[in-house]
């Protein structure tokens, strides 16, 4: 898709679910046949990766360095914005390196806060009842993404799992679709991608997909945002209409 092709920006600050079967009707919903899904942020809460990098993640730096908590997170927010949008920004091997701490190992202490977001086992039951294909596209790392499908047991609800590590680029890169599409070929007309992230949607828009989705609410503890270039959802049973319910 061209820039001069792509949706301006939009607010749905008045969101509802009724507002969304107008974004899906039934025989649009028919005509998607793979739902790809991003996991922290759109899956999963992505309370989970605020609080650990926000907050555990600077606190056991300054321990470990003898450190204010502000120093830390300074530190930490610094090489933060050096690398976002790479890759290492998102491997644990890199931050383990960088700071020289064990950052799998570190998730484990509060892998209480890993959690659904609202709706999720009910959607991706819905898609499955429905024999729609459900790949999740995350650009977690693996070690990251066992850590959660251990606590939550997600990847038995869904058909395929692809880290962008797998390809070594990330979801904004225009290789990563390049490589998905040769990995798990898909009818760009008939698939659905739902991300989080505007910077993902913006290059996967740029590839060429058609039917892109945002989440407005992410993160549980903070206030949903609904400024976004594409359309989107607060939760996902704004897709339940009617005529897409179980059963
Ligand atoms: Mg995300």
């Amino acid at each position: 898709m061209t820039d001069s092709k792509r949706q301006q920006p939009i607010s749905y600050s008045n969101d509802t679910p009724s507002r969304q079967q107008l974004l899906y009707s039934a025989q649009q919903w028919a005509n998607i046949d793979t739902v790809l899904l991003d996991m922290d942020g759109t899956l999963l809460d992505l309370h989970f990766d605020n609080y650990f990098w926000l907050q555990y993640m600077p606190s056991k730096y300054a321990e470990q360095n003898g450190l204010h908590k502000d120093a830390a997170h300074k530190i930490l927010k610094q090489a933060s914005d050096e690398t976002q949008g790479t890759l290492n920004w998102y491997c644990l091997d890199y931050w383990s390196n960088r700071l020289n701490m064990p950052v799998a190992e570190l998730k484990h202490h509060v892998v209480e806060k890993i959690q659904y977001r609202p709706y999720v086992k009910d959607f991706l039951g819905m898609i499955k009842q429905q024999g729609k294909r459900a790949v999740i596209v995350t650009n977690a790392h693996r070690d990251s993404v066992d850590i959660k499908m251990t606590k939550t047991g997600l990847d038995q609800r869904v058909d395929r799992i692809i880290s962008s590590h797998d390809y070594q680029e990330p979801k904004e890169s225009q290789e990563f679709w390049r490589h998905l599409q040769n990995d798990e070929p898909f009818n760009i007309n008939k698939t659905l991608l739902i991300d989080d992230s505007q910077a993902v949607l913006r290059s996967a828009a740029t590839y060429g997909f058609k039917h892109l989705l945002t989440i407005f609410h992410p993160d549980s503890q903070k206030e949903p945002n609904t400024q976004s270039e594409h359309p989107g959802i607060h939760h996902f049973n704004e897709l339940f209409h009617k005529d897409n319910l179980i059963g």
